[in-house]
C-alpha cells in the first residue's frame, strides 16, 4: 500500500519531537533543580498535564512535518538542499534569519489573535493555564494553538531555500528556547538581557511578563512586532516571582 510510508514518516516525526521535547525540557528542569531547588515544589500536577498536552502536541507537530519529510525524500518537493554550493556562503546565515523573522511574524500576529477572549478560551487559555509556566511547558498547547505552531516550518520549506543542516539550526532553536522562555529563570547573562542585544531580542525575562500579565509580549525570537505594535509591556522581574513561589513551597511543605 502506497500510504504506509507516509504514514511510518508521520508516526517517526511524532517520536522524535515527543523525544526532542522530552530530552530538552527534562535537561531544563534538572537545571533548575540544580539552579533553583524549591522553584517547582509544589507544581506536580501542573507539570504532569503540561507533559500531557506537550505530547499530543508533538503529534499535531509530527504530522504535517512526516508528511513533508517524505516528500522531499520521495519525490524532492521543498527547498531544502544538501549541497553546500547550491547557494553561496552568505545565504546560510541569511537563510537562518529569514526563517527566524518569518515564524516570529507569524507567532506575534497568531498569538495576538489567539489572546481575543472567545478565542482565547478555546485555543490559548491552556498554555496560559501554567501559573507560573515550568520547563515543562514549552509544548503546552491545545490542539487548535498546536495547528498553528506545527505548520509553519513544514510551509516555509516549501518557499524559501535552506540548507539541511541550517534547517536543524532553525528546529534547534526553536526548541531550545521555547523551553528556555518558560523555565521560570534567565539563563542568559544580565549583560545580555537588560542590554543593547536585549532591547531586541525575546528571553525568559520577556515571556515570563507575557505570561504574569496576560497580555502584551505576544512575540516569539525579537521584539520587533511588540514595539512597532505598542504592546511591548517590558521585562519581567524574576526575583519577586521567586520569592512568591518560595512562600508557596513553604505553605505546602507545611501542610
Ligand atoms: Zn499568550
Ligand atoms: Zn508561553
Amino acid at each position: 500500500m502506497t500510504g504506509w510510508p507516509i504514514l511510518f514518516s508521520a508516526l517517526a516525526m511524532t517520536a522524535i519531537v515527543g523525544v526532542r521535547y522530552l530530552i530538552t525540557s527534562g535537561a531544563f528542569a534538572f537545571a533548575t533543580k540544580l539552579k533553583h531547588p524549591r522553584l517547582y515544589r509544589g507544581l506536580e500536577r501542573q507539570m504532569r498535564r503540561e507533559v500531557g498536552w506537550s505530547l499530543a502536541s508533538a503529534a499535531i507537530y509530527g504530522i504535517p512535518a512526516g508528511i513533508v519529510a517524505w516528500g522531499w525524500q520521495a519525490h524532492g518537493w521543498t527547498r531544502i538542499y544538501t549541497n553546500w554550493d547550491a547557494f553561496p556562503l552568505w545565504y546560510l546565515p541569511l537563510s537562518l534569519l529569514a526563517y527566524l523573522l518569518t515564524h516570529d511574524t507569524w507567532f506575534y500576529w497568531t498569538h495576538r489573535w489567539m489572546h481575543r477572549p472567545q478565542l482565547f478560551r478555546i485555543a490559548h487559555s491552556v498554555h496560559h493555564e501554567s501559573r507560573p509556566p515550568t520547563a515543562w511547558a514549552a509544548m503546552s498547547f491545545h490542539p487548535v494553538e498546536a495547528v498553528t505552531g506545527a505548520v509553519v516550518i513544514p510551509a516555509l520549506v516549501f518557499l524559501i531555500p535552506i540548507h539541511v543542516a541550517v534547517l536543524g539550526l532553525v528546529l534547534a532553536i526553536m526548541t531550545v528556547m521555547g523551553v528556555g522562555n518558560h523555565m521560570g529563570w534567565e539563563m542568559f547573562p544580565r549583560a545580555l538581557v537588560h542590554g543593547p542585544a536585549g532591547r531586541w531580542l525575546i528571553t525568559a525575562t520577556h515571556h515570563e511578563q507575557h505570561h504574569a500579565a496576560y497580555r502584551g509580549n505576544y512575540g516569539l525570537y525579537f521584539r520587533f512586532w511588540d514595539k512597532a505594535c505598542g504592546t511591548d509591556i517590558g521585562l519581567g522581574d524574576f526575583s519577586a516571582a521567586h520569592r512568591r513561589r518560595e512562600h508557596a513551597a513553604d505553605a505546602c511543605s507545611d501542610r
